[in-house]
């Protein structure tokens, strides 16, 4: 078959070519007596994506999930109370793997389309005096829906009512695409993966820990051994591992950085609104809706597109994807077949960006639904047009 796929989902994403000649090596000695020469700088570097002077990463040989399980198990002992919120599957799972840990979680269900309900997270702190809750989860951009949340009103909101919880935030699909300030916005435990914003492939799971969470590792009583902090922070500090590395995609991970710092992730986090708005453009052009319920919900790094009642919108997908090497994501949970999501994260420009907007209305048009051909993408065309500037 001639012709290349075109991925387009909420990760993995597209790989740059400068990050995959990176990882396309010879394979490496662990204990190589020049090897902290790499890794000290890499675990520094790491700090700055976080936007982090007073925390601490970790990075396993996992992903995302595994990032949950290492903050959970690191810091929270069986029975202790948290709050989450359930408003998508990842948020969904998020919940799941904490229950699975034998944590009491209190659940705010929320409707599927809008994110982290904080006015009625702070009446829950509030009224948790005797400060039984230990952790609050968040979920910073929940994939399944395209809603990305407010995490710095969270924070207020605890810091209200002088609340000593954790607070948890999910950014695997927000880091290095969306703002994030781990030291800012007061976050104690930071999760991401490798293959979303960070443009590499599945492989990684990273954490951030604050100071207080580090602290809080100290007398949690959750079971851990690969994800347990102490055994890092025990070799990490020499420059090593306390097991075999994925060494290649370090050296990856190394190049993935350098990208993003030289581009400023100020640069990153403004690119990645301004392909989601030519998205969202597009969406508005169909006359569609997506799924997020409002402006103030909307994701800057995936759209969950809302098809047209009775239709099945993972139809879009399957067809795209048959027809013309498209991939495109299909919804998932409570909300599958209500529309299909294209995933705009990670190493994206102008004309990237159009590609799926270009295959999902042939798709639609093939499949009967009442779309003009060329709308979306023109409107998408429009606005990248007008607020595109020279590249040097
Ligand atoms: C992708 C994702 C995860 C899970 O990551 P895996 O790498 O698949 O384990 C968790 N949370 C969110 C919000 C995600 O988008």
């Amino acid at each position: 078959m001639p012709g290349r796929n075109f991925l387009f989902i909420p990760g993995p994403t597209n790989v740059p070519r400068v990050i995959q000649n990176a990882m396309d090596i010879e394979q490496e000695d662990m204990r190589a007596l020049d090897l902290p020469e790499f890794t000290i700088p890499l675990y520094q570097d790491m700090k700055k994506i976080f936007m982090t002077e007073t925390g601490r990463v970790f990075i396993f040989p996992s992903s995302g999930t595994g990032g949950w399980e290492s903050a959970i198990t690191n810091t929270l002992s069986p029975g202790d109370k948290v709050l989450a919120s359930r408003f998508g599957q990842f948020s969904h799972l998020f919940i799941d793997c904490a229950q699975r840990h034998g944590l009491d979680v209190i659940e705010v269900d929320v409707e599927w389309g809008e994110g982290v309900p904080v006015e009625k997270f702070a009446e829950i702190l509030e009224k948790d005096k005797n400060h039984e809750i230990k952790a609050v989860f968040t979920t910073h951009n929940e994939t399944a829906t395209g809603v990305s949340s407010d995490i710095p009103a969270v924070r207020k909101a605890m810091d209200a009512c002088n609340h000593p919880a954790l607070l948890f935030c999910d950014t695997v699909s927000g880091l290095a695409s969306l703002e994030f300030r781990f030291d800012d916005w007061g976050v104690d435990l930071a999760i991401s993966g490798s293959q979303k914003g960070l443009m590499l492939p599945t492989g990684l799971g990273i954490v951030c820990a604050s100071q207080k969470a580090l602290e809080a590792n100290k007398n949690a009583k959750c079971n851990r051994c690969f994800f347990a902090w102490e055994d890092q922070i025990a070799t990490n500090d020499n420059g090593y591992f306390p097991y075999t590395p994925p060494m290649n995609l370090l050296r990856g991970l190394r190049v993935a950085i350098d990208l993003l710092l030289e581009e400023g992730l100020e640069n990153v986090w403004a690119r990645h609104n301004r392909m989601a708005t030519a998205v969202r453009k597009a969406v508005e052009a169909w006359g569609m809706e997506t799924i997020a319920k409002g402006p103030q919900w909307q994701s800057d790094t995936v759209t969950a597109v809302r098809t047209p009642e009775g239709f099945d919108g993972n139809e879009v997908v399957r067809h795209a994807y048959r027809r013309y090497n498209l991939s495109l994501s299909v919804t998932i949970g409570k909300i599958m077949g209500q529309g299909f999501r294209i995933g705009h994260l990670g190493d994206m420009n102008e004309l990237m960006v159009l590609t799926p907007i270009t295959g999902a209305e042939m798709a639609m048009k093939d499949l009967g639904l009442n779309v003009e051909l060329g709308s979306g993408v023109a409107a998408a065309q429009e606005y990248l047009r007008t607020t595109s500037k020279d590249r040097f």
